[in-house]
């Protein structure tokens, strides 16, 4: 069943439309979801990227991820939104942030990763699969 899932930032300069069902919903704890949120992890729903529709003006930072893929994250260059992540590891997806996502409803955390950087004052989720690390997972399998 398809639905489609619209969402913006902060300003409004940036919205997306991706068209779903996605192909997962992940919470992560690394150091550098930390850092970009500002709080203790991310939450994001994976999307194949020829399906999500973007518009706005966009900024992105790259870094090297510990297993050496390049992983970049787009923000709204006016208010700062993080809006999505690729990562060269899975070249055909792209991450939107479930908080710039303006209907959520059918949409739960499916999987948390990097549970070993979580900090103690943030929320452990509880009922999913936990990995103290980034499994060796692919959209493809
Ligand atoms: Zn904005
Ligand atoms: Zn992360």
């Amino acid at each position: 069943m398809s639905k489609t899932y619209s969402g913006k930032c902060l300003c409004g300069a940036v919205s997306y439309v991706a068209k779903g069902p996605p192909v997962i919903v992940a919470q992560c704890h690394c150091l550098e979801c930390r850092r970009l949120s500002g709080t203790g992890h991310t939450v994001g729903a994976m999307f194949p990227a020829k399906d999500v529709a973007l518009s706005g003006t966009l900024g992105e930072f790259t870094y090297t991820s510990r297993k050496g893929s390049t992983v970049t994250k787009a923000f709204c260059t006016a208010c700062g939104s993080p809006i999505y992540g690729r990562n060269t590891q899975t070249p055909d997806h792209m991450t939107l942030t479930l908080g710039t996502m303006d209907d959520t409803s059918g949409l739960n955390i499916e999987v948390v990763i990097f549970k070993r950087d979580k900090p103690h004052w943030d929320q452990q989720v509880e009922g999913v699969m936990c990995f103290d690390t980034q499994p060796d997972w692919t959209p493809e399998t």
